[in-house]
């Protein structure tokens, strides 16, 4: 009896203790260590289940073609994304997207149409019928919904801009963003800054407007204060960037400084409260490992939590493991030479539902950053499935390709093979901010605040973009820095 105390006190004093124990390595756990240590707190654990850091930022040399099958780009409208790079030194390394890629393609009728982006060049647009056009022109006339009514984003473009902006427009937009369906997701969660614009400006259109101005005058000042420091644009100028070697650059910074403290292949199981905040399970090939912490923070996808252990911690796993994330193929194709006369003026195409092809749209990835491809060539990644069509990921890597190929063929007028080719699988690729949400995350609100130094991060929370994800990262490492020091 005195021995097996006397072997669990041991066991007790051998198990490691950290202030902070951070579970995934993707961009929102590795950026709020970095913001962590800003704060001057170091003594920071990261737990990565993956053999690399980055998540689903995942950068692939292929013989001097650069793939990223995850995320290719990030826009710049985040402050805290700006100081961020600032931070790491990355301002040098930043490749903002050329400007022959400002424009963005949509598929109507079996050809690509720019997307308009001024009024003059809506007037003009053959994306949009003139029923569409002078139903724009009233959308500041329509009257906001009340702030308690729940709407999907499909029923709030069909109320504020009609049928066709809907179909035209929103519909490719949203599968290009979330991989996602308007009649899916909940507004006020998936695209909080439009819910926004309606409440606080009565209109799109006119917050549009307020918003342009506003951006004006920040840039203004801040181009005043901040000269020629070679400085990224301040602010939410929307600017499409990436890094000289593409987003692997933002992980190694990220990862650098990390050290010993970052452990990969090393699976977290879950935590049960301890003493003095929780104790951390996890395991690798040499068995289980413990770490007892003052604050835990979960950046884990979310269709992961039902198979976590949370002791006596009332958090609703079930309904953060049903938020759905659909399949997404991404077919990455090389050429050393343009395989097409056709000019390539934009970031790439998208596809609406209504147009029937078997991809949800392709990015052209060399015409935003030249760096991608070798010089002269062209490098595009097509994107297959998400909710719209999920069997189509469900072929194999050579029908992939070949539907591929006929759809570039079709649309593009592409009559090459690539040279150089890769398929990507996302099994569970973006969370879904279904309706339901937003209450849901009160419930994670809640389970937070009775399991105090529990935080819950990770992109099924705030957004998915990676500026989303490193707004959060600055706002949680500032919870987590004023929960220690409390
Ligand atoms: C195909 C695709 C294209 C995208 N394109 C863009 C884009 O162009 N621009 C943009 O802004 N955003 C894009 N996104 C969204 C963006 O990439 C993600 O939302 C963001 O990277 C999520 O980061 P995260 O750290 O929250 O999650 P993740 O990157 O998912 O990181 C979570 C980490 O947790 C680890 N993990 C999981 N389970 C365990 C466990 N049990 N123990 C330990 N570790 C575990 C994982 O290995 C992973 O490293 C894209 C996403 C996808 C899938």
């Amino acid at each position: 009896m005195i021995e097996a105390s006397t072997d669990s006190a041991a066991r007790e004093n051998s198990v490691e203790r950290r202030d902070v124990v951070i579970i995934g390595a993707g961009v929102s756990g590795l950026t709020t260590a970095h913001f962590l240590r800003r704060q001057g707190i170091d003594d920071v654990l990261l737990i990565e289940g993956a053999p690399q850091a980055g998540g689903t930022i995942q950068t692939r040399d292929l013989d001097g073609f650069l793939f990223e099958p995850g995320p290719n780009s990030l826009l710049d409208n985040s402050p805290a994304l700006k100081q961020l790079i600032n931070q790491l030194g990355l301002d040098e390394r930043v490749a903002v997207a050329a400007d022959a890629a400002k424009k963005r393609y949509v598929v109507r009728d079996g050809y690509l149409q720019p997307l308009p982006m001024s009024p003059a060049s809506l007037l003009k647009s053959k994306l949009f019928s003139w029923g569409t056009k002078w139903r724009l022109a009233r959308e500041p006339f329509v009257a906001a919904a009340p702030s308690d009514a729940e709407e999907t984003l499909e029923q709030f473009v069909l109320r504020r801009l009609g049928k066709e902006f809907l179909q035209y427009a929103i519909d490719p937009f949203v599968a290009g963003t979330f991989a996602g369906r308007p009649e899916d997701l909940c507004v006020r969660s998936a695209f909080r800054r439009l819910w926004d614009l309606e409440q606080h400006h009565g209109s799109l259109i006119r917050g549009a407007m307020a918003m342009a101005k506003q951006r004006k005058a920040a840039a203004k000042a801040a181009g005043s204060a901040q000269g020629d420091e070679g400085e990224i644009q301040a602010g939410p100028s929307g600017k499409m960037l990436s890094f000289e070697g593409g987003l692997q650059t933002l992980v190694q910074a990220l990862v650098e400084p990390c050290g010993a403290d970052l452990r990969t292949s090393l699976a977290y199981l879950g935590i049960r409260r301890s003493d003095d905040g929780y104790r951390v399970t996890s395991m690798d090939m040499e068995g289980a490992h413990e770490v007892d912490a003052r604050v835990v923070l979960l950046t884990l996808p979310a269709h992961t939590y039902p198979s976590l252990e949370f002791g006596d911690i009332d958090m609703p796993l079930i309904e953060i493991g049903a938020i759905p994330y659909p399949p997404v193929t991404a077919v990455y194709f090389g050429y050393n030479k343009r395989p097409t006369e056709q000019p390539l003026d934009g970031f790439g195409f998208l596809t609406p539902r209504l147009e029937n092809r078997r991809i949800l749209g392709t990015l052209w990835n060399s015409v935003a950053f030249p760096d991608r491809a070798p010089e002269g060539g062209l490098a595009m990644t097509t994107y297959v499935g998400g909710m719209r069509q999920p069997e189509n990921t469900q072929w194999s890597d050579e029908e992939i390709v070949d539907v591929v190929y006929e759809e570039l063929r079709d649309l593009m007028g592409i009559q090459l093979r690539p040279d150089v080719h890769a398929v990507h699988r996302w099994e569970q690729a973006i969370p879904q901010y279904v309706m339901g949400h937003q209450q849901l995350m009160e419930k994670v609100d809640a389970a937070e605040v009775e399991a105090p130094g529990l935080f819950i991060g990770g992109n099924f929370r705030g957004g998915v973009s990676l500026g989303d994800c490193v707004t959060r990262g600055e706002q949680v490492a500032g919870q987590i820095a004023t929960f220690l020091r409390d």
